[in-house]
């Protein structure tokens, strides 16, 4: 992506969902934090990347990465196996 020129409608609750395309030139992923910069002068706004988030790990068992999740529930494919076999 060369450059980008897009028009994005801001919600009711004062955000914008930022182009796909974006986020995977920018390497951004859903969780990480952007710092926001407005400049005045230039009537700008800016956006860097501020942290990446963790990455996410199963709630049971708090190590192995979530494969599934369930009602905001994540699970580790080592915690399906632990289940099946009970
Ligand atoms: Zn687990």
């Amino acid at each position: 992506m060369e450059n980008l020129n897009t028009i994005r409608k801001i919600d009711e609750l004062g955000r914008i969902v930022l182009p796909n395309d974006l986020m995977q030139a920018m390497g951004w992923a859903i969780r990480d934090s952007i710092l926001i910069t407005f400049s005045k002068q230039d009537e700008a706004v800016t956006m860097k990347l501020h942290e990446k988030a963790p990455e996410p790990k199963c709630d049971l068992c708090k190590e192995g990465k979530p494969k599934v999740t369930m009602n905001n529930i994540g699970v580790c494919e080592g915690c399906i196996e632990r289940f099946k076999a009970m």
